[in-house]
């Protein structure tokens, strides 16, 4: 098969080599999500759980208030994958394939640049503290 390097042509702002894809997601839906990331060549993902509330408030899934206040705020999931930058795109519509319902609460996924990435096993910073054997880059390298 024709393997060719992944470029993407899409700027953003401010400009880095990395970023940190930043999904907050449903917690039922973080198992489809992972492994379909890991399909793509996705090796480093770093998963929190986290509460929350946007426009979903706490309507449909809302627990009982507490003895002073509601509670609004509901169970999600933080995923954060620092990606170099020409696997952005794909992973964003990876995880929107993956995550989205159509309902009010599939979550929002923030961008965020990256300086610097540094392996501390072996001290090595930049694209080679970012690239992990096997991974998506591997996947597309010509050599
Ligand atoms: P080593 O080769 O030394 O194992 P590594 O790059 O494989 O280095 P780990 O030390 O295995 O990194 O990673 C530790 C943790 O860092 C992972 O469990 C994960 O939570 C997080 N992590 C690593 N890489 C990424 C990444 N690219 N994006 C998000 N989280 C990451
Ligand atoms: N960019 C890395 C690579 O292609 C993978 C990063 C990641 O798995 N989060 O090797």
């Amino acid at each position: 098969p024709v393997i060719r390097a992944e470029s993407s042509t899409t700027e953003y702002f401010p400009d880095a080599k990395f970023y940190k894809i930043e999904a907050i997601l449903r917690p039922w839906r973080v198992p489809q999500v992972s492994s379909a990331l890991l399909k793509m060549g996705i090796r480093g993902v770093t998963v929190s759980d986290v509460r929350g509330f946007g426009s979903q408030g706490g309507s449909t899934e809302r627990q009982a208030g507490s003895e002073f206040s509601e509670d609004k705020f509901l169970a999600k999931v933080k995923m954060e994958i620092v990606v170099s930058k020409g696997q952005v795109e794909a992973v964003i519509n990876k995880i929107i394939k993956e995550a989205r319902t159509g309902e009010i609460g599939d979550g929002k996924i923030f961008l965020v640049p990256i300086s610097d990435v540094i392996r501390i096993r072996t001290g090595e910073r930049g694209d080679k503290g970012e690239r992990m054997s096997g991974g998506r880059a591997d996947m597309f390298s010509t050599s």
